[in-house]
């Protein structure tokens, strides 16, 4: 096992592309780091680095205490699992799990307990004999795995492996997977767009943005103390509900609020004039005819639709002069506000007018030109 260290990694492709820019992680020995963005942020760059598939512009990476940045791919000790798993048709399980094993020309005896131990492990004792095209998506994708654990490597480096899979799969797999962290303790890289992913798998998370690294942190500390006001939407679901306002000495005013008088906001932000974003989550709105003592921002709108999800249930509504995009994408961001509720109590219909409520505890607040969380 090792620790994995991304120094200053650029990577520039032949056309101009920077799709990895100045990128410095470390992930020590035995974690396992999910790296979680948008489509196209540079993600699988990283890992192809690491992996040794697409070559280094700038910067180094250390596996253990080696930079491997001219070390073949086959001689860098890591083991890559990709979302279409790879596997070898014509091969039967045994086979294909054995295969990196009998590459190396381990004796026999030796590859037989490898593919076992790792068969057991995954539960893929009764189907050794079978082939790739008689196995369900998620028994190949354990396939995969296996293949990948006979090789006892420094590193497991993982593509969004479970995108393939129905959502039920999905959820199991992700069990299994956080089960053979524990059990073997090898240092993974796992790269996905799915924060649901990002959420339950890793100890740490890396939220990357066209390229760039814009917080590292526990899942929790991503949820509750987002670094920028894209981590803050990036994370959660739904997103993090933001508008627009301003910060007047230390008040805050949010566009389109019927209080004139701003939101008092307890000291929180002293001394502070600037516009900002304003960010709430769905689960901070309470909705109620009136606000209660220490509420202090109340939105009323129209209920557009709502969703009972069983144990939760998301309202959305429009409120006029508020939601906008954050720093100039265009991710979906309309005027269309979210309120998780737990239930109990009567549910609004589409249409009616509501008011919703939210305490100045809850209120996160962004710059609004570099998106910057405000301390
Ligand atoms: P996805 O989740 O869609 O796989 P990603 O975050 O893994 O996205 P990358 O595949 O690393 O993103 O791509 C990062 C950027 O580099 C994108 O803008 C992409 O278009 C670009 N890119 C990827 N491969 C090449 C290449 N061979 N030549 C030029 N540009 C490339």
């Amino acid at each position: 096992m090792a620790s994995i260290r991304f120094d200053g990694v650029t990577k520039r492709y032949k056309d101009g592309t920077l799709a990895v820019d100045d990128l410095r992680l470390d992930i020590p020995d035995g974690e396992f780091l999910i790296l979680v963005g948008p489509s196209g942020c540079g993600k699988t760059t990283a890992l192809r680095m690491l992996a040794g598939l697409e070559e280094i512009s700038e910067g180094e990476i250390v596996l253990g205490d080696r930079v491997i940045n001219d070390v073949e791919p086959g001689d860098r000790d890591v083991a890559m699992i990709f979302q279409n798993y790879a596997l070898f048709p014509h091969m039967t399980v045994y086979d294909n799990m054995a295969f990196p094993l009998r590459m190396r020309r381990v004796a026999k005896k030796e590859v037989a307990e490898g593919v076992r131990a790792a068969a057991q492990l995954l539960g893929l004792g009764e189907l050794l004999r079978r082939r790739p095209n008689q196995l369900s998506g998620g028994q190949r994708q354990r396939v995969a795995m296996g293949r990948a654990i006979v090789r006892q490597p420094a590193a497991f480096l993982m593509d969004e492996p479970l995108s393939n899979l129905d959502a039920k799969l999905r959820t199991q797999m992700r069990g299994e997977l956080a089960r053979m962290h524990r059990r073997l303790g090898t240092t993974t890289l796992y790269v996905t767009h799915d924060q649901t992913e990002a959420m339950t798998l890793g100890s740490r998370v890396a939220v990357m943005r066209n390229g760039i690294v814009q917080q590292v942190g526990a899942p929790q500390e991503l949820y509750r103390n987002p670094a920028n006001a894209f981590v803050a939407r990036f994370i959660g679901s739904p997103p993090m509900n933001v508008m627009r306002g301003a910060l007047e000495d230390g008040r805050l005013r949010v566009t389109g609020q019927e209080d004139g008088a701003g939101v008092d906001v307890g000291g929180r932000w002293p001394g502070q004039t600037r516009e900002v974003l304003v960010g709430i989550r769905p689960e901070d709105w309470r909705l109620g005819a009136e606000p209660a003592p220490g509420e202090a921002l109340t939105l009323r709108g129209e209920v557009e639709v709502v969703e009972e999800l069983g144990a939760e249930t998301i309202v959305y509504f429009r409120h006029a002069a508020a939601a906008v995009d954050v720093a100039g994408e265009d991710d979906g961001i309309g005027e269309t506000f979210a309120a998780r509720s737990e239930g109990g109590g009567r549910l609004p219909a589409p249409g009616d007018r509501v008011a919703f409520h939210a305490s100045a505890s809850a209120l996160h607040v962004f710059d609004a030109g570099t998106g910057e969380a405000v301390a």
